[in-house]
């Protein structure tokens, strides 16, 4: 099996000629993410990938985590691994220096979790994990309850989980059950919860649970539920982990994929936990918070997609089978047919695609809080939460597609398990579910950031792409004037069905073309990305750069991209315009004609 290897170069590339890295680096307090020190960062990083955690996601894959007795024992090697990472500082890179952090940017964080998403999905949930729990912590938690946990959490020491999730509340958080009952200075917490990654394990000290509760005189629905800290051991006063909670893990699930995260379900009796922020709010905290965890998962699509191209590509170059259509003879290297070139440019180009809008929209996050131009915050903000559904949706959804056209490429082998592409498939199927599903991705998109708004900030993506043709059409390169004519049909396609959505009232017939919407978005996004890269590989091949070699190739996959990718965007147009009579047409007993 092929060892992971970070895509430095293409990083390097999306980081700094698209993502713009040299002005995030001038933004207050990221004056350290020189290129240098970004350089070195990745050098560490792409190490650690690659010498430690790739080499146990196969193993872990198939030990899996264990239950037992309400313990969780992690596959062979993730203690040692996890132990390492915090050592090395890993845990505290995304985070700000007063609580231990390393205060870099959104942008240079985000290529060194793709490292870990790649080289092993299941190892990087946990520190996912609690970095959505410090986030919560630092938006809302009071000064004691950060100076308790936050320390411990950035270090790694502590680990944290989300709680959202129950039996009859998935994607509807209104029906949330779980009880808080006031009990003096803290509240005691009961019910279950299900689905909790790293709910349970051994990796650290501590487990600190985030946990959605109403109180018993709370109003029904999304208004009454707030969110608590429930830690694993109750901190004594010096910090250390002290009694321990009734905060158990009843069992794991047995699952198609990520098989060394454990996913716990969870029973609160009387447990005690501490509010965060206030009673009723905890909904909302969650969607402040939820940009950063839908960002985190989308790029899971990314990671998983390069790592299913990599392995792929090596598979391709070493598999005999079949001669050459051109030259005969013996049986030649399968990547000299057609038909896989076909799957690996679409693999290599929506890999790439992807990484681009992600780290594009990582930049604007970072610029949309530490602008110094109030107009320039408000702009990126109105653009991350814009993207935010697209990189989550469309980057999943297409990351499981990459996965699976591994799988073909490798033929029989890709379904036997010890290639590893089988698992990359089973791993990414996942993350279209979880943190959302693409379907209530699709219908945020559609009706809170392009219905509720008029689809102002969508139009304002559309003018720049209106400027940026121009830029496109002063090129005299064939392939950019072949991108550009796809790109202008793409943006066109979106601009009447934001026209369309705007205006319809049934709501039924705008959300039944959410999905293909959201798929809409994504392609063009990511040909707008691929496009740009192209005019900047066209522009370094003329002063000379070296590397040739590298924006040839990058001229090469963005026009596939165009060609094969984009040039599905006036069809799904029509699928998002005129699809809804049909999505409709059945009564539910015509769907199976007994
Ligand atoms: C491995 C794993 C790890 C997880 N980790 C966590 C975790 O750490 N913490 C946590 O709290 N949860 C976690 N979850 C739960 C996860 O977030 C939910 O499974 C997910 O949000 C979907 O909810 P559900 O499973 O109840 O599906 P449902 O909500 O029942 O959805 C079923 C289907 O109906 C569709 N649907 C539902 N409502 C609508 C609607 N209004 N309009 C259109 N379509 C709709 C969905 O898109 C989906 O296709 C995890 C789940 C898994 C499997």
């Amino acid at each position: 099996m092929s060892a992971y290897a970070a895509p430095l170069k293409d990083m390097r590339f999306a980081l700094s000629e698209l993502a713009g890295l040299s002005q995030v680096a001038q933004l207050p307090g990221y004056e350290d993410a020189s290129p240098d020190t970004v350089d070195a960062i990745l050098e560490e990083a792409s190490k650690f990938a690659t010498e430690v955690l790739d080499p146990l996601n196969y193993s872990g894959d198939q030990e899996g985590s264990v239950w037992s007795n309400g313990e969780v024992r992690t596959p062979k090697g993730f203690r040692e691994a996890y132990a390492q990472f915090c050592a090395g500082g890993w845990n505290a890179l995304p985070f700000e220096e007063k609580w231990g952090g390393q205060g870099l940017p959104r942008l240079v964080s985000t290529p060194v979790q793709e490292m870990w998403k790649s080289a092993n999905l299941s190892f990087s949930l946990c520190p996912l994990l609690t970095q959505g729990a410090v986030e919560a912590l630092l938006l809302r938690g009071s000064d004691e309850l950060k100076q308790a946990y936050l320390p411990k959490m950035v270090e790694g020491k502590w680990a944290g989980t989300m709680n959202l999730t129950e039996p009859q509340a998935g994607s509807d958080l209104s029906l949330v059950k779980t009880k808080a009952e006031r009990a003096g200075k803290h509240y005691l917490i009961s019910g279950q919860k299900i689905f909790i990654t790293y709910g349970e394990h051994d990796l650290s000290e501590n487990i600190v649970h985030l946990v959605l509760a109403r109180t018993p005189d709370a109003p029904e629905g999304v208004k009454g539920i707030s969110l608590f800290v429930v830690p694993k051991f109750i901190a004594n006063s010096d910090g250390s982990p002290g009694k321990r909670n009734t905060a158990k893990c009843a069992s794991i699930e047995h699952k198609l994929g990520i098989h060394a995260s454990p996913t716990a379900v969870m029973v609160y009796d009387k447990a005690v936990g501490y509010l965060v922020g206030e009673e009723n709010r905890g909904l909302e905290y969650m969607f402040i918070m939820m940009n950063a965890a839908r960002f985190a998962v989308g790029l899971e699509g990314v990671a998983i997609a390069e790592r299913a191209f990599q392995r792929a590509l090596a598979f391709a170059k070493e598999r005999l089978q079949g001669r050459d259509l051109v030259g005969g003879g013996k049986a030649v290297p399968i990547i000299r047919h057609p038909d896989v070139r076909r799957m690996l440019m679409l693999m290599k180009s929506q890999a790439e695609a992807m990484r681009a809008l992600a780290y594009t929209t990582a930049a604007a996050l970072d610029f949309s809080q530490r602008s110094k131009d109030s107009e320039e915050r408000r702009r990126c903000q109105a653009f991350v939460d814009l993207m935010i559904p697209v990189v989550k949706g469309w980057c999943t959804e297409t990351g499981v597609e990459v996965a699976s056209l591994g799988v073909q490429v490798h033929g029989g082998m890709g379904f036997i398990e010890e290639t590893g592409a089988a698992q990359y498939l089973r791993d990414a199927r996942i993350t279209t579910i979880y943190e959302g599903t693409t379907g209530i991705q699709a219908m945020d998109l559609l009706g809170r950031k392009i219905a509720r708004e008029g689809g102002a900030t969508a139009r304002e993506w559309l003018a720049a792409l209106k400027n940026f043709d121009i830029e496109l059409a002063r090129s005299r390169n064939a392939d950019v004037q072949a991108i550009r004519k796809h790109l202008s049909a793409g943006a066109r396609a979106v601009s009447d069905c934001v026209d369309f959505i705007v205006a319809e009232k049934n709501l039924q017939a705008a959300f039944a073309g959410a999905v293909p919407f959201l798929k809409l978005m994504g392609i063009v996004a990511g040909g707008w990305q691929m496009a740009r890269a192209a005019l900047a590989s066209e522009r370094l091949i003329s002063e000379g750069a070296a590397d040739k070699s590298f924006y040839t190739a990058k001229l090469g996959t963005a026009r596939f991209y165009a060609d094969q990718v984009l040039v599905q965007a006036p069809g799904l147009r029509d699928t998002v315009v005129n699809g809804a009579a049909a999505v409709m047409a059945l009564s539910e007993d015509q769907f199976l004609a007994a």
